[in-house]
């Protein structure tokens, strides 16, 4: 778990201001939703919290460092898309572990966390599929397994039940919310959905054209005149 703090920060592709004036801190443990309109900047920011964009200015910090100029893989942040994006060829349990063999984490420890997170995901029966024999709820299930088996201090999570039918999306989303109350990592969570800003977040930053509208807790967000 790591505080995760904006300060000032913008992004520029070219000519087109991405982002600019952003500026939050999300303390430990806390869980927030970022909402607002397609093309509003939404993903540009979490891609720049996980190191794939960098920012044009700004400060980022995670924990109490600077990380601007700290590389993807050597920050502490797993970050989980819509589309799974899992590895075809390797079982579960393998997909699972992936981040912790790229660390070479030890292998006892590794099997230890394969074993605690299927568990917590309800993957223990399907730990030798492949992707392809599995359902997309498992599918995107087994993608939020492989991001937190590494026990990151950040999880960013861009639109992760989207192309899930309705059902699955509630139960996904029930589990996710279980997860981060037995985990505790500070999480953030893009989603176009209301339900899951209502349900998950503590508090909600709503985006407008590149720029915070207001962050407050979901109540005080989607409360009706
Ligand atoms: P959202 O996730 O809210 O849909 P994005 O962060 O993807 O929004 O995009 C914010 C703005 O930045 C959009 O105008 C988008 O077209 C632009 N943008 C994002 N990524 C790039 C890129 N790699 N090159 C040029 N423009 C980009
Ligand atoms: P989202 O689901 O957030 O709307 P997009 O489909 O807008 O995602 O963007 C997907 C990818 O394309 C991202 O990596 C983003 O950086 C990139 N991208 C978005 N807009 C542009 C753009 N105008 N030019 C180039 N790349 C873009």
């Amino acid at each position: 778990m790591a505080k995760v703090h904006l300060e000032d920060i913008k992004r520029k592709f070219n000519n087109v201001t991405a982002i600019e004036d952003i500026s939050f801190e999300i303390p430990d443990g806390e869980f927030w939703v970022l909402v607002g309109p397609s093309g509003c900047g939404k993903s540009t920011i979490l891609r720049t919290i996980a190191g794939l964009e960098s920012a044009t200015s700004g400060k980022l910090f995670i924990g109490d460092t600077l990380v601007n100029n700290v590389p993807a893989r050597q920050r502490d942040v797993a970050m989980v898309f819509q589309n799974y994006a899992l590895y075809p060829h390797m079982t579960v349990a393998q997909n699972i572990a992936f981040g912790l063999e790229m660390r070479k984490v030890d292998s006892k420890i590794i099997q230890e966390r394969v074993a605690n997170v299927a568990r917590s995901l309800a993957l223990e029966h399907l730990l030798d599929r492949k992707p392809k024999q599995l359902s997309g709820g498992q599918q995107q299930r087994v993608a939020l397994g492989r991001a937190i088996a590494r026990e990151p201090q950040v999880f960013l999570l861009d639109e992760p039940l989207s192309n899930l039918d309705a059902q699955l999306r509630d139960d996904t989303r029930a589990e996710l919310k279980q997860l981060h109350q037995e985990l505790g990592i500070t999480t953030i969570y893009v989603t176009h959905d209301q339900v899951e800003a209502m349900t998950l977040a503590d508090q909600i930053v709503v985006l407008n054209r590149g720029r915070i509208q207001q962050i407050g807790a979901p109540q005080s967000v989607y409360a009706r005149p």
